[in-house]
């Protein structure tokens, strides 16, 4: 086996024996891998640190077409220090990597890969990571085969007098073609085609009210549930903390 150098971030990880585990790792060059880290789980690992999720670097690996690659060094690239000192920041992450994992598997992985990079790094920096997750969700949805209608209405093309957004209608609805949809806000109208669009790299400030947000993530989750058919635990999980209040008015 020949020891290559490869780009890629852990997704997740699963202990493998006593010691060990396998990264769960999606690659720039090889597409999701799967990577043993041998002994890793003991104390004195010198793998040990670097064998978690969000693990992001140079994987210096012993590659196997088939089967699992073992991992002989890491060179990180980016820590993400601010991120993984804080739980919400983390819940947020965690539900990314398993989105970023089901989406990868339906797109190509340089489809996915930047986007997923760029908002870890965003929220490591310290934006609203629930305004990131929502950019995130839009974005994979042209990977994913099921773009939103938001360049004109959704029924008759037409740019002008866009009246909402509907789920049903698979986008921007115009005054004339309206029925009886949910009316969203105007700004909400608008942050979702910016989201869409944003270069997430060169994003440095957004701010979005909680109502707007809230709206925003409503449009997306009944848009994933009707076109995606990805539904995660993880999500789940984010849904019940925004319940409680968490993150909130930030
Ligand atoms: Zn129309």
């Amino acid at each position: 086996m020949a020891l290559v150098e490869v780009e890629g971030i852990v997704l997740g990880e699963t202990p493998y024996s006593e010691s060990s585990k396998v990264l769960n790792v999606l690659t720039k060059d090889y597409g999701k891998i799967g990577i043993l880290s041998k002994g890793c789980r003991q104390l004195k690992s010198p793998l040990r640190s670097v064998s978690a999720r969000f693990t992001y670097g140079i994987f210096h690996i012993y590659y196997k077409k088939e089967g699992l690659s073992t991992l002989s060094a890491v060179d990180v690239l980016d820590a993400f220090p601010y991120l993984l000192a804080d739980i919400e920041k983390i819940s947020y992450a965690t539900y990314l990597a398993d989105l970023t994992d089901q989406v990868q598997k339906q797109s190509s992985v340089e489809e996915v890969y930047d986007i997923f990079i760029e908002s870890l790094k965003r929220i490591d920096e310290g934006m609203d990571a629930r305004v990131i997750t929502s950019i995130v969700e839009l974005k994979y949805l042209e990977a994913l085969g099921v773009r939103p209608n938001i360049d004109s209405c959704a029924l008759c093309g037409s740019t002008k007098n866009i009246a909402t957004i509907s789920p049903d209608v698979g986008g921007y609805v115009c005054q004339n073609c309206y029925q009886h949809e949910k009316i969203y806000s105007d700004k909400m109208i608008k942050l979702v085609r910016l989201f869409f669009y944003v270069d997430l790299a060169k994003i440095t400030s957004l701010k979005v009210s909680t109502s707007v947000q809230k709206e925003i993530e409503e449009f997306i989750d009944l848009y994933y549930e009707q076109y995606t058919g990805l539904y995660l635990k993880s999500k789940h999980f984010l849904n019940n903390l925004k319940k409680l209040g968490v993150g909130d008015g930030k």
